[in-house]
């Protein structure tokens, strides 16, 4: 062991090998606080060279490795597993952008970028990276193709698998695969960057990559809305791809108790209705033209939702710094959670014709089984992804709750897998689903992952335990 920390120490140099638990710790733990593991240190290499020595070392020395970007993953995918030595390469030292070709469209960055950084350096030439999440302080580029993360613009522009042309990975033996091409067009065979995209560091180590950029929206109207029920926000997203088109870029909905446990934990927040509403709805449209009149079309399709009672009240942001307002209410929502406490998370997606029919049902059922449980849903509507968490009221009878997280996940997961959904939408399975999803996933999916991971790690040294 010393002979392989002596070596990354060569590579790297001292400062760039920790190995004092002291060091340790912020890497050991997952964000919610729900994992913790122990790592043999961490490594953190400043360049594709350095990160293929440090793996060629792990494969030559058979130590697993956790690729780590901004450790906002909510999965338990970027933390080492307890007692078993395993090396944390963490990517935040490589945080280069190494091109923009504005003709191209396109930007590439290295993967510890922060994923506000590339936002920033896209609007720094008048273009946009459309990926939005609330973690984009902190998450990097290479844990957002990790993960294929979504977000609250998937509606209009994808998820990071549409938004990614190319990528450079270190596979498990220490080979560097250069797959740095900005193509829209390339059909030479198996598309091998999709394969890691979603992979949560289980293929291979992310070092750099090429996305796109699109045009910045010059006008944007955001409203906040309230709503009877789920069925009344599935037929107003309906209304609004109709009207909007490809001008809607967000339809976020929200439960009262989400709204509710933000009101209650974060600082300067208000809601910006009179009236209270079981549900509400987050909308934002944004339109290339700078006159492109969205703020007056957004009022005119909720004019028209208000008579078709769809909508029980509306308002519409003013100025920029209430459309920040209104969707700190739903950015919020995770950080409030945070504090209130623990709770059984589900991050499901459905087709969405059927998202009020599951919201029933699994009220229903969870109600049947477990007894009042505080639900706090929302999420991207208009993905037909929610975020759906379980909760007893009462903190010491929550522990006891907690416990029977396995009832819980069962009940939600059977309902959506017959729903035609999916248990895990955009953050990953991780340690938290890697079990789960042999209840759901075909034979056959399984046999062909299994198949892939075989290829690329046949020792198993890349993240093991995790997804598989
Ligand atoms: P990490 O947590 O460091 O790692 C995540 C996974 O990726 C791990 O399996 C890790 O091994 C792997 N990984 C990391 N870097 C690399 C690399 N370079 N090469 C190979 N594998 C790597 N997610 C969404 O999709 N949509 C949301 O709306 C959203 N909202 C969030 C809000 C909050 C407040 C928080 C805390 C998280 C949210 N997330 C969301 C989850 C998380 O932020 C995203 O999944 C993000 O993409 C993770 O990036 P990261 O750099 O923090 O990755
Ligand atoms: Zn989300």
């Amino acid at each position: 062991m010393l002979q392989v920390l002596e070596r990354f120490r060569t590579i790297l140099g001292d400062g760039y090998v920790l190995t004092q638990p002291a060091d340790l710790v912020p890497y050991e733990a997952d964000w919610r606080g729900r994992y913790l593991g122990e790592a043999l240190c961490v490594v953190r290499p400043a360049s594709t060279a350095e990160v293929a020595a440090v793996v060629k070392a792990c494969a030559e020395h058979q130590l697993a490795m956790v690729p780590q970007g901004g450790n906002t993953g909510l999965v338990g995918g970027g933390v080492p597993r307890m007692g078993r030595r395993e090396v944390v390469v963490s990517l935040s030292r490589m945080n280069r952008v190494l091109d923009v070709d504005g003709a191209n469209s396109t930007i590439t960055v290295e993967a510890g970028c922060t994923l506000a950084a590339v936002q920033a350096a896209a609007h720094d030439v008048d273009r946009l990276f459309p990926l939005s999440l609330a973690s984009e302080g902190t998450c990097q580029i290479g844990g957002n193709l990790a993960c294929n993360a979504g977000g609250v613009q998937v509606l209009r522009y994808g998820n990071m698998r549409e938004l990614t042309l190319g990528i450079e990975a270190v596979l498990p033996d220490g080979r560097v695969w250069n797959g740095l091409r900005g193509l829209r067009k390339d059909n030479t065979g198996y598309d091998l960057k999709q394969l890691f995209i979603g992979s949560e560091g289980t293929l291979g180590i992310i070092t750099a990559a090429v996305l796109k950029l699109l045009p910045m929206p010059r006008s944007r109207a955001v409203a906040w809305v309230a709503l009877a029920s789920p069925a009344a926000a599935i037929a107003l997203l309906g209304l609004m791809r109709a009207r909007a088109a490809e001008r809607l870029s967000a339809f976020e909905v929200i439960g009262e108790a989400a709204f509710d446990l933000v009101v209650q934990h974060m600082p300067g927040v208000f809601s910006p209705l009179a009236e209270r509403a079981p549900w509400y709805a987050l909308i934002e449209l944004g339109d290339s033209d700078p006159a492109g009149g969205v703020k007056i079309l957004l009022e005119d399709i909720l004019g028209l939702a208000l008579e078709e009672r769809l909508i029980s009240d509306a308002a519409v942001a003013a100025s920029l710094a209430q459309m920040a307002d209104l969707w700190a209410l739903r950015e919020w929502i995770s950080e409030a959670q945070k504090i209130e406490g623990i709770s059984v998370k589900h991050d499901i997606s459905l087709p969405v014709s059927r998202i009020p029919e599951f919201l029933d049902a699994a009220g229903s059922a969870l109600a049947e089984h477990f007894g009042p449980l505080r639900i706090v849903a929302f999420g991207h509507a208009g993905d037909g992804n929610l975020h759906y968490n379980l909760s007893r009221f009462n903190a010491a009878e929550n522990t006891a709750f907690i416990a029977r997280s396995a009832e819980a996940n069962q009940i939600v997961h059977d309902l959506v897998t017959s729903l035609g959904g999916s248990i895990s939408a955009e953050h990953g399975l991780g340690q938290l689903k890697r079990d789960e999803i042999r209840r759901y996933k075909s034979g056959i999916e399984l046999e062909m992952m299994r198949g892939i991971k075989q290829l690329l790690d046949p020792a198993g040294i890349m993240n093991p335990g995790k997804v598989l």
